[in-house]
């Protein structure tokens, strides 16, 4: 009995010592789940939780809150906490190296607003490349515009020092290649889209064949006899169209639809041979080069005049067409924009909403194309 009275002391002693490094266990175990289940809440991944555990940087992130950008910078390996006010400032994009270039463009001297504009212009190889040079000028200047791109920088400043245009033309027309020579380095396009933009810089190759391609009826047509082909809604849009003409006493007809390339093949030897070399480069589109070919396109004639431009059926249209989604394709005063001197006739299907800002806004479809439609 006093050995055991004796040794109690001792025991008690190291009970409570084991209960409580439980205890403390215990709270610290509720206590991490506790602020893990927290970062969870504000949508952080298990890989960036664990980091911002390891670099004791929990109550920072909590203070943050929710921010994309934040769990990328602590899923990364290339984290700097002297850059963590950075990082929540920069918008997330989905890029493989986007904290790397945030550090780098950090240290170029780029502040969080111009990296976020940075990094929406460019994918993450643009972005890659452009964090490599020195701090650049005039930035805000083009990237403030939503469609300039990151890698056309160097073109931008070159075009604006050769022609004084606005930075907003000077994107435009860069992104139109317009630096560069008609015809060449041009891009080629296989496959078939309704908005497709065709033009001097950009040509559809042999593989570009329409789709839903549908005759037009006789009844529509100049030539009775000739097979005339279009996109099933360019008919569509035209049978509309006319329809509310004729309450005008307004006849359209059509005249060309629908040209393959081998088509327009023919058609430059014809007209070279009858009109010589000149008449061909500006007025018939080399083969790959015609909007015809899209399916997307229409001649419009008028039944009774023959000259179409003298016509009611023009005066008509140069009103009414974009009511039904189409647009006058090379206008008198865009002959510098669309490359081809007025085609009072050619028409091109673009869609009621599309025609409707063009008409108002007096822009080409080049134009509208670059701002609204260009995807990479
Ligand atoms: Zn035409």
């Amino acid at each position: 009995m006093k050995k055991r009275r004796k040794l109690k002391p001792a025991v008690l002693k190291k009970l409570k010592i084991v209960v409580l490094i439980f205890v403390v266990l215990f709270v610290g175990i509720l206590f991490i789940n506790n602020e893990k289940n927290t970062l969870r809440k504000l949508s952080y991944s298990e890989k960036a939780i664990s980091s911002i555990f390891q670099k004791w940087q929990i109550s920072a992130v909590k203070e943050i809150g929710e921010n994309k950008t934040i769990n990328a910078a602590f899923e990364s390996k290339n984290y700097q906490q002297k850059n963590l006010k950075v990082y929540q400032k920069v918008t997330y994009q989905n890029q493989k190296d986007l904290i790397k270039n945030i550090n780098t463009l950090t240290k170029k001297g780029y502040k969080p607003n111009e990296i976020s504009m940075i990094l929406e212009h460019g994918d993450n190889k643009d972005v890659t490349e452009f964090a490599k040079r020195k701090k650049v000028k005039y930035l805000e200047q083009y990237f403030s515009i939503p469609y300039a791109k990151l890698k056309n920088y160097d073109r931008y400043v070159a075009y604006y020092d050769q022609e004084r245009e606005d930075a907003e033309t000077t994107v435009l027309h860069v992104n139109l290649d317009f630096d560069k020579e008609e015809y060449e380095d041009v891009i080629k396009i296989d496959t078939f889209s309704e908005n497709v933009l065709v033009n001097k810089h950009r040509m559809l190759t042999e593989k570009f064949v329409p789709k839903n391609l549908k005759k037009v009826p006789s009844k529509y047509l100049k030539s009775k006899n000739e097979t005339i082909e279009v996109h099933q809604k360019v008919l569509a849009a035209f049978k509309k169209m006319q329809e509310e003409a004729e309450k005008d006493n307004i006849y359209l007809l059509i005249n060309s639809g629908y040209r393959s390339f081998q088509d327009q093949l023919d058609t430059m030897e014809l007209y070279k041979e009858a009109y010589g070399q000149n008449y061909v480069d500006n007025y018939v589109a080399k083969a790959g080069f015609s909007e015809h070919q899209t399916g997307m396109s229409i001649d419009v004639a008028s039944r009774d005049v023959s000259t179409f431009v003298e016509s009611n059926e023009y005066s008509w249209m140069m009103d009414n067409a974009y009511l039904y989604g189409f647009i006058l394709r090379y206008p008198k005063s865009k002959e510098e924009i669309t490359g081809y001197k007025c085609e009072a006739w050619h028409y091109r299907y673009v869609g009621i909403k599309a025609a409707k800002y063009i008409h108002e806004h007096n822009i080409t479809y080049d134009e509208y194309y670059i701002m609204f439609l260009e995807e990479e």
